[in-house]
């Protein structure tokens, strides 16, 4: 793992909790992107060299939803950036973490995405993200 890429923050309405962190941060976001296969939009605001994520839910069978509903707004993900995305599901396989999807995703900002379930890290959702290279398919 290379560093904390991002930190995903669940929440309820985009545009009021965008209001609330550009207060906080004393900028403003530089990306918005819907991630259709996960029913999210997503919004970036650099912090360093780290980013925060706020996702808002698109539907309401989308995780971001079901985790408002259960658990309210909050910190969803911790988001690491790897290098070789597919050398560390299996190393983490092989130290007994559940990996929810072994197949990388095309996640948001870019990225290709492998979730760890929160069981296998105490509570913690863990999402593993590589830069998608051009000559990637
Ligand atoms: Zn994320």
């Amino acid at each position: 793992m290379n560093k904390i890429e991002h930190l995903g923050i669940a929440v309820k309405d985009i545009s009021e909790a965008t209001k609330v962190y550009t207060k906080l941060l004393g900028y403003e976001h530089y990306k918005t992107e819907v991630v259709e296969s996960e029913a999210v939009t997503t919004r970036f605001f650099k912090c360093g060299e780290n980013k925060l994520e706020l996702l808002e839910a698109k539907s309401e069978d989308s995780a971001i939803a079901k985790y408002i509903e259960k658990r309210g707004e909050g910190i969803h993900h911790v988001a690491f950036a790897v290098d070789d995305i597919r050398a560390e599901v299996e190393r983490l396989k092989g130290e007994g973490f559940r990996i929810l999807n072994e197949e990388p995703k095309r996640g948001a900002d870019n990225k290709w995405v492998v979730f760890v379930h929160p069981k296998s890290a105490n509570g913690v959702l863990v999402e593993l993200c590589q830069d998608i290279n051009n000559n990637d398919k």
